[in-house]
């Protein structure tokens, strides 16, 4: 692997020793939040380092004392931690809610670790009504003077401003890298790709935005079009990592990622915020907008469905099918499923469902059953190709 994907891989594999590392030599305090909605942008204009707090690999032991175990397993992980004692080396936890299991979590931490602060902001659900966007914009507006009076530090128009613009820099970089791997013209597993976006969510931006600065030249050229393997998109897993190790099955079984809608992926990178306007109601718009790029099936759109959304991108991106990754006990995500598989069987596109949990061992059935959909698609194309010639 490239020296950089490791350096990257392993701040992605340790959020805790690289936020330490940052505090050390920075002297900085460290905003943690949950995933999905929060805007990272204005942590970092009060001086401080986001970091989104992440699932580990740990077993879960004494946080089910605190938590249900049929709750996700980001939820319950980052329980887990937090009574562990191993989230002490974040100076605050700010959030947006998206799901009831992630209040729950919040509250749990709040109750077992009462000396954490745990601050809580409800972000309009439903955007696109009339006073959607000016509803997000009154909340974001409590969340800065928050952050301002937990960190002792004013947040300026200008330096807001300032850490968009450093911020949509990473986006377009990674949405660069992006698009060089679709065309085929780089090299990029989807197990590097995750440790592109994850890192960028614990590192600090700017160093962030060096290295994918050097990582996009060094891959000049690397591409290989993906000879003899069967292009998929991958969709779901919403605020944990899929396992790197069942991202690796995936392309062991002879398929390619050429594009996602993952968290840790193309959603957190889907879209950039107006830097030129009045900063806080470009992050309320950013808020609305992005569902346009990446319907999220927590928020309430009537104007963008998640399944014809992902037939158009999974087609575009040139994949012959797609493997949608659903974390154990996600709400919101099996809410939304039947849409996708009715969508995806009426327009005769491939799909496999393939369920993860904490727990997960990427071996044995869900091997079986990704080879077997590899294997399936690649014998429907070569009966098209024989027919049509
Ligand atoms: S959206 Fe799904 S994965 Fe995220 S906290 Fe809620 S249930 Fe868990």
């Amino acid at each position: 692997m490239h020296p950089i994907l490791q350096q990257l891989a392993a701040a992605a594999a340790d959020p805790a020793g690289t936020a330490k590392a940052w505090k050390k030599a920075t002297g900085g305090k460290v905003v943690g939040s949950f995933p999905m909605h929060f805007p990272a942008e204005a942590v970092h204009a009060a001086g401080a380092l986001p970091v989104i707090l992440q699932e580990n690999d740990e077993p879960i032991t004494v946080g089910h004392a605190s938590i249900y175990p049929f709750f996700c397993g980001y939820t319950r992980s980052l329980v887990d931690q937090a009574v562990k004692d191993e989230l002490d080396y974040v100076d605050a936890i700010m959030f947006g809610d998206h799901c009831v299991q992630v209040l729950s979590a919040a509250d749990m931490i709040r109750v077992r670790k009462p000396e954490m602060k745990v601050h809580f902001y409800q972000l309009i659900a439903s955007l696109k009504d009339a006073w959607s966007e000016d509803n997000a914009l009154s909340v974001l507006r409590r969340l800065t003077t928050a952050l301002e009076q937990t960190l002792n530090v004013t947040i300026t128009e200008d330096s807001l401003r300032n850490s968009i613009a450093l911020f949509n820099e990473n986006r377009q970089l990674i949405r660069h890298l992006y698009a060089q791997r679709r065309e085929g013209s780089i090299k990029l597993s989807s197990m590097e790709m995750q440790h592109i976006v994850k890192s960028s969510m614990i590192m600090d931006k700017a160093t962030h935005n060096e290295l994918i600065k050097q990582l996009t030249n060094d891959l000049q050229g690397t591409g290989d079009k993906h000879v003899g393997r069967i292009p998929v998109y991958l969709s779901g897993h919403l605020c944990q990592a899929p396992k790197i190790e069942v991202l690796a099955m995936i392309e062991e079984c002879g398929a390619y990622v050429v594009d996602d809608d993952l968290y840790h992926g193309w959603r957190y990178v889907s879209t950039d915020v107006d830097d030129t306007s009045d900063p806080l109601r470009a992050l309320a718009r950013w808020y609305i907008d992005r569902n346009w790029n990446a319907p999220c099936p927590t928020r309430l759109d009537p104007k963008s469905d998640w399944d014809e959304w992902l037939l158009n991108a999974s087609r575009n991106s040139g994949a012959m099918g797609m493997i949608v990754l659903m974390a154990k006990f996600c709400e919101p995500h099996y809410f939304q499923y039947p849409r996708i598989k009715k969508t995806f069987e009426s327009n005769g596109v491939p799909h496999l469902l393939v369920e993860t949990e904490h727990e997960l061992v990427a071996g044995g059935n869900i091997r079986t059953r990704v080879e077997s959909f590899v294997e399936m698609i690649k014998r429907q194309s070569e009966k098209s190709l024989a027919a049509s010639a």
